[in-house]
């Protein structure tokens, strides 16, 4: 029997690992940079939280949950999205009776029974903020200047950001009545229709041809913001102007979760095809209380980071190698593996990434492996190095060599 993944999973090796994991901290040193603190949570949580916390008519909870039941009978969900768990978390442990805004930044894997193509996963790797407490346009300005920062500090130059505001109760109430009456005569089947009852929005992000049609004319929310969305969206845009961070106005935006109220945004890259988002979030007032704490406002991101790395290679960009070898280290006859052994133990604790050659490899192969290993120097150990105490060291790409002291190998490193 042989194994194979689970269809439609990402994963990553080496080769494009270390790109992955390169574009995983610089959104990460973004985050940090602007004060968000790591919260590490659990991949699975109580369905209902789910069904809650992004909304029962959203394809998410509808169609692609991975939902189980575990062996005391209750039912479980692999998390779809960060944002629930998130704000979990915060209730739980109180989180926000401290200073406010709470400022949260997570990464790891998320699950959807989605249908799998390029940049569409069932398993998929996200890095997330939220800023929890507070409802003020600076905030929403910043979390979006972190998005934007992280992207420009991965080099990438062919995306957009795209946003819009979906207001506040008051807006989105007299939106409402004009988008029902309009939706009212509107050609669509019975599924269809039930849906728009429960939340009327989700039509705009509707991809059958029939509705985007119909849907062109109808009543946009952001003509709808009352005077304190209408200054707050202002506001935002403004800051963004002031960051020389570049926007579009998409009014038709929708996003898939159904929690988003103001502030929403969505990054687009140009490159990508036809799954073209590479991160989105918005500001979140109904959520917490709907989950059962207290009625704070939130803003938050999710940035997909499978999208970002196709995005960065598709852009061709050099992503820099962040765990490189230091050097290779290669040891002909037992003797000389000891002493090779120890000199690579003690240099990789002094910081220093070393790899050796091991087993019983002729000088070809063990020069083969470390020039596979990407290594920036090599050595070769022999007894007559071990008898003299001195060494050949050699650049790899120059193919240059300098001989120095066993013991001054730590020094010769770190001058580079
Ligand atoms: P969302 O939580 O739907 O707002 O998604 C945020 C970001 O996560 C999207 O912009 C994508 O970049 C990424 N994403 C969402 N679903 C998937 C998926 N099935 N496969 C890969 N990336 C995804």
């Amino acid at each position: 029997m042989k194994f194979q993944a689970p269809k439609g999973v990402s994963e990553y090796l080496p080769g494009r690992s270390v790109a992955f994991d390169y574009v995983r901290q610089t959104l990460t040193t973004a985050a940090v940079s602007a004060g968000y603190q790591l919260a590490e949570l659990p991949v699975f949580e109580d369905t209902e939280l789910f069904a809650r916390g992004v909304g029962e008519t959203t394809d998410v909870v509808t169609k692609e949950m991975y939902t189980f039941e575990d062996r005391g009978g209750r039912s479980i969900t692999l998390r779809p999205e960060g944002t629930a768990g998130v704000m979990r978390a915060v209730i739980e442990h109180g989180l926000d009776r401290g200073q406010l805004p709470v400022k949260l930044w997570y990464t790891g894997a998320f699950f959807r029974a989605e249908r799998p193509q390029a940049g569409r996963y069932r398993q998929f790797y996200q890095l997330g903020i939220e800023a929890i407490g507070l409802n003020d346009p600076e905030i929403d300005a910043e979390v979006i200047a972190v998005a934007d920062r992280g992207l420009k500090a991965l080099g990438l130059k062919d995306y957009r950001l795209e946003i819009t505001s979906l207001g506040d109760a008051a807006s989105r109430a007299a939106h409402r009545v004009d988008l029902d009456a309009f939706i009212a005569k509107m050609n669509m089947d019975e599924a269809t229709r039930t849906k728009a009852a429960i939340n009327p929005l989700r039509l705009f992000d509707d991809k059958r041809e029939e509705i985007k049609i119909q849907m062109s004319k109808a009543p946009l929310l952001i003509d709808y913001l009352s005077a304190e969305s209408r200054t707050h969206f202002d506001r935002v845009c403004a800051l963004l102007d002031s960051y020389g961070i570049e926007y579009r106005l998409n009014t038709s935006l929708v996003r898939g979760l159904d929690y988003y109220t103001g502030t929403t945004f969505e990054f687009v890259h140009e490159k990508l095809g036809a799954q073209s988002a590479i991160g989105g979030g918005g500001r979140y007032d109904g959520l917490m209380r709907q989950l059962g704490g207290a009625d704070l406002s939130g803003i938050g991101f999710g940035m997909g980071l499978d999208r970002i790395l196709l995005a960065c290679e598709a852009e061709e960009l050099e992503l820099l190698d962040s765990d490189g070898l230091d050097l290779f280290v290669i040891a002909l006859g037992t003797e000389s593996k000891f002493v090779a052994s120890g000199l690579v133990n003690s240099l990789r604790s002094e910081g220093f990434n070393i790899d050796m050659s091991y087993g019983d490899r002729a000088l070809k192969g063990a020069m083969k492996a470390a020039d596979k290993s990407g290594a920036r120097f090599s050595l070769v150990i022999g007894e007559d190095e071990v008898a003299s105490g001195q060494i050949s060291i050699k650049e790899m790409e120059t193919g240059e060599s300098q001989t120095l002291a066993i013991t001054a190998i730590a020094d010769f490193l770190d001058s580079f």
